[in-house]
């Protein structure tokens, strides 16, 4: 029973760690900007209502993403822990999480921030590419696949670039980081469940660090 929150800014990799440890963990990795891009891709309501201010690399309101994580935790599959990719990301939306989990007598274990120096991210978002078929992570430059255009996954040869993975939403991402999401760290540590890994360091040495903090879960 393992519940995590992946804290860190924009492209750094918490969609791919979180991917990892949901596979280790046999529990879902829950990301909200995979879910709301579905929206947008199915063209729903909620997709038409948010996709602009996705594109512009701004936050959705609150309220539509604590009423898509309220309902998405209550699924079968949450039973046995989840690990949150991109939510909470502003004190309010940590707030009705907390309120939720207490609801339902439940906690978070722990929130790990990857840390990464802003100078690295736009580098690493811009060069971001994903497997079109079943959404495996690639990087032009830190994380090709095997042979060049075929996904190392599951074989397939389409890929896709993000609409808000370009460098003047990317700042905003970031600038939204800093003001809304960063000040979830003290709160957290407040808490007592925060521990930090460095994300600067290579894709496999950042899945053995939080390996490592996911090990103390259940530690006295
Ligand atoms: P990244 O992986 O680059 O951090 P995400 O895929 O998590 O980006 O999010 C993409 C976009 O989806 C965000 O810029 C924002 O518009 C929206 N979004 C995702 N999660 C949230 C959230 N918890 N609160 C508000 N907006 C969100
Ligand atoms: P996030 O979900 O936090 O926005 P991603 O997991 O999508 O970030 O990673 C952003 C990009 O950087 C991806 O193209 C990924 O392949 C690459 N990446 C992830 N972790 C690292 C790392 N430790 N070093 C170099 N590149 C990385
Ligand atoms: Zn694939």
């Amino acid at each position: 029973m393992t519940r995590l929150i992946l804290l860190g800014p924009p492209g750094a990799g918490k969609g791919t760690q979180a991917k990892r440890l949901a596979s280790s963990l046999g529990v879902p990795q829950l990301s909200t900007g995979d879910m709301l891009r579905a929206e947008v891709a199915a063209g729903s309501p909620l997709g038409k209502k948010v996709k602009a201010v996705m594109d512009a690399g701004k936050l959705v309101s609150d309220d539509i993403l604590i009423d898509l994580i309220g309902h998405r935790i209550d699924q079968p599959d949450c039973r046995k822990g989840f690990i949150l990719d991109g939510f909470p990301r502003s004190l309010p939306q940590a707030e009705a999480l907390d309120r939720m989990l207490a609801d339902r007598k439940l906690k978070i274990d722990r929130v790990i921030e990857m840390a990464v120096q802003d100078d690295a991210l736009v580098e690493r978002i811009t060069g971001r590419f994903t497997c079109a078929k079943c959404g495996a992570g690639y990087h032009d430059k830190f994380q090709r696949p095997k042979r060049d255009g075929v996904c190392d996954q599951c074989g397939g040869a389409q890929f896709t670039r993000r609409a808000d993975d370009n460098e003047q939403a990317v700042r905003t991402r970031l600038a939204a980081y800093h003001a809304q999401t960063a000040p979830l760290l003290p709160y957290y540590r407040g808490r007592g469940v925060l521990a930090t890994v460095d994300g600067m360091a290579a894709i496999d040495d950042v899945t053995r660090q939080m390996s490592r903090v996911v090990a103390t879960v259940g530690a006295a």
